[in-house]
């Protein structure tokens, strides 16, 4: 019998650093790479499934951004977070040589107009590979911020785990107490430069639902000029279950919204949550 998981093409991990206590960095190889034809957008990620400490691959697979690969896409870099539970974190803690992970689906959200002059790049750990390679690929001249929002007192807010951002890229820390994240207060709070520019928010799934509320919202911001996605969920386990209970739900919820959300992306998005809200399903 063929498993979901032995269905998907390999990656072998040719080289483990631990480069922060926060993160491990793991040097991928294999032809399944390039097989996925890669859009080349900074913040472009796939879907890895994880060995498990038993035997096995795990069959649900979880986001990680490229943060650098090959031109000829044989070669990528992933930076895994160590955060308490799961089995990607898990993973990381005992990487070796010689693993081999699953790899399906890759994509990109990133979508920063040609006209830009500034981009704001918000995020937690989990973020800052994503942010450290948009910086590292953003043009001469784009003024650029860079806020992260570290757990006070965790491994993360040691000060090792922010990559080193080019030059000319200004880095502000944000700490948040342990289990709490305020992402709807850092774009409240921002100071945006004049003329054209983009803001760009990732995180924990409830945060950045916050957050793209007061950019619509508040701050008053045009769809183009923002990107929003959650990147992990606080209660991960209990979602999956949800969802694997009444994934019907879901799409019902989803096509009620696109039903109602006349064309317009972002009035999609806030009807589709308050429909999961009502139904109790986030
Ligand atoms: C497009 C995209 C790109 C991503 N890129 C990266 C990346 O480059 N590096 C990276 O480390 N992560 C990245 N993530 C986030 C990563 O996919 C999630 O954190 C994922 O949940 C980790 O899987 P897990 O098995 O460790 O934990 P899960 O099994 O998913 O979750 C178990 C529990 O762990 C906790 N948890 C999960 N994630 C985090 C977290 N980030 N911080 C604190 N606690 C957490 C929660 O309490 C959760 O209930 C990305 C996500 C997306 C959507």
């Amino acid at each position: 019998m063929t498993t979901v998981q032995e269905s998907h093409p390999r990656v072998r991990v040719v080289e483990v650093n631990r480069i922060s206590d926060a993160f491990l960095r793991a040097e991928l190889e294999g032809s399944a790479l390039a097989g996925l034809e890669l859009p080349g957008v900074p913040d472009e990620a796939c879907v890895f499934y994880f060995p498990l400490p038993e035997g096995g691959h795990d069959h649900l697979g979880r986001w990680y951004t490229l943060r650098r690969v090959t031109p000829d896409a044989t070669r990528a870099t992933i930076d895994v977070l160590c955060h308490d539970g799961g089995v990607g974190a898990g993973w990381a803690r005992r990487a070796a040589v010689g693993d081999e992970l699953g790899i399906s689906r890759v994509n990109s959200w990133f979508r920063r107009p040609a006209d830009a002059r500034w981009q704001v790049l918000i995020g937690d750990a989990a973020v800052l590979p994503a942010i450290a390679r948009i910086v590292e690929e953003s043009p001469d001249g784009l003024a650029t911020e860079v806020v992260a929002e570290l757990t006070e007192g965790s491994e993360q807010a040691q000060g090792a785990e922010i990559p080193p951002m080019p030059s000319g890229a200004r880095v502000r820390r944000v700490s948040a107490a342990p289990g709490t994240s305020a992402l709807d207060e850092i774009v409240r709070g921002l100071e945006l430069p004049d003329g054209p520019g983009y803001v760009y928010v990732c995180g924990e799934a409830a945060a950045t639902r916050a957050a793209r509320k007061v950019l619509r919202h508040e701050r008053g911001l045009r769809p183009v000029d923002y990107g929003v996605l959650g990147y992990w969920r606080r209660d991960a386990e209990r979602f999956r279950k949800r969802y694997e209970a009444a994934p019907d739900r879901f799409a019902q919820a989803w096509a009620e919204a696109e039903a109602g959300g006349g064309g317009d992306e972002e009035r999609v998005l806030d009807l589709y949550e308050s429909k999961l809200s009502e139904a109790g399903l986030i």
